[in-house]
């Protein structure tokens, strides 16, 4: 359906257009495959900012030569707790579709195992990694840099990506709880959506190029943004750097920046994966536990709690499809049929 402003498809419908565009530009069946999921599920739980709307970026990366569309990941075994992904140049999906099953099992058999991928371009949302740890009955912390874009506390130039961080419990029975966010004050993506729409950012967001405070969406863009909570977020974010960069084996958000061709679509990275079996732990009620944790906070009141509203959101998109901005939908269409 074509209203002027915007654009229905079905969920397949959105997946296909994904697809071709992709394979058109040289992406082989399984990256392309592994890709476009990632973006539906971001659509399929209303993340407009992590859905089509990164298609253009991953296109460019291809058209660019900077990312291999049909790299093919390998996993390797670096220590009894330690695997390591290579992702051989290649967008992150396909090299978490591999490294998570093994992870999964690693941290069955040990309790706790820890995942390593290096370069990966990495341009999605990371719940879609924790919570499939969650539904496998594990407890999982993800975590990856970006190129410049935050000022750490203390100075005024980008320094760390927006650095998101990731956590999953299981809930046996029920979905697990998620939660995901940047440890920008506000995700990059929001931010170009602001600018697009014209929107002025909110106080706390980012600096303009002279290190000034400002609303302007697009000043933000040019100079950087800043970590949410002052020096606590900007901490976390440095902790990020390390444990996504120096101990994976993997670049700072620094590094990146540096020896990307700025082509609009993501940087070479890493990522940081933990996951651990609660049921190895010694506490054989740990999910009975849990649950007394979540009716404590139903009881004074708490009913929003993070992953809610994505996970209503999965209810409704598959019948009733989504809707998408009609110059985003002209965007993806003419990527995926020129
Ligand atoms: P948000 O601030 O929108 O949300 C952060 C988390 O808080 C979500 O889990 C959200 O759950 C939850 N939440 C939102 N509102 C409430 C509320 N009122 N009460 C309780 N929980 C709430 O996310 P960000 O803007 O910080 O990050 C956006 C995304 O960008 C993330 O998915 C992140 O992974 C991604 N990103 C990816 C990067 C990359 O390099 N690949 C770089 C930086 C960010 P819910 O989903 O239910 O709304």
């Amino acid at each position: 359906t074509d209203t002027t402003s915007s654009v229905s498809l079905t969920l397949d419908e959105a997946r296909d257009l994904a697809i071709a565009a992709l394979t058109r530009r040289g992406a082989d069946n399984r990256n392309a495959r592994a890709v476009a999921d990632i973006m539906i599920r971001a659509e399929r739980d209303r993340c407009a900012s992590h859905g089509l709307f990164r298609l253009q970026g991953y296109c460019a990366s291809l058209d660019s030569g900077k990312v291999d569309g049909a790299a093919h990941p390998t996993l390797h075994d670096m220590a009894p707790g330690v695997l390591k992904v290579d992702g051989k140049g290649g967008f992150a999906p396909l090299a978490l579709e591999l490294g998570l099953p093994a992870l999964a099992d690693r941290a069955r058999q040990q309790g706790v195992a820890v995942l390593g991928l290096t370069d990966i371009y990495h341009f999605a949302a990371l719940w879609p990694e924790v919570e499939t740890l969650g539904e496998l009955g594990l407890c999982g912390l993800a975590m990856t840099q970006a190129s410049p874009m935050v000022a750490p506390a203390g100075g005024t130039k980008p320094f760390f990506g927006t650095n998101p961080l990731a956590f999953s419990w299981p809930r046996p029975g029920q979905d697990p709880f998620v939660f995901d966010q940047a440890t920008a004050a506000l995700a990059r993506g929001e931010i170009m959506i602001m600018a697009r729409d014209g929107h002025d950012a909110p106080d706390g967001a980012g600096i303009d190029p002279d290190g000034n405070p400002t609303n302007d969406p697009a000043k933000i863009l040019e100079g950087a943004q800043l970590p949410f909570g002052g020096y606590k977020g900007s901490n976390i974010a440095l902790m990020i750097e390390l444990l996504a960069g120096a101990l994976i084996g993997s670049v700072f958000s620094v590094e990146s920046g540096r020896q990307d061709n700025k082509d609009g679509g993501p940087p070479v990275g890493g990522e940081f994966i933990l996951a651990m079996d609660p049921s190895r732990f010694g506490d054989a009620g740990w999910a009975a536990h849990t649950e007394v944790l979540f009716k404590e906070l139903e009881a004074i009141g708490v009913s929003r709690l993070p992953g809610t509203r994505r996970r209503l959101a999965r209810q409704e998109t598959p019948s009733q499809g989504i809707r998408l901005p009609k110059a985003l939908y002209d965007t993806v269409q003419d990527l995926a049929v020129g």
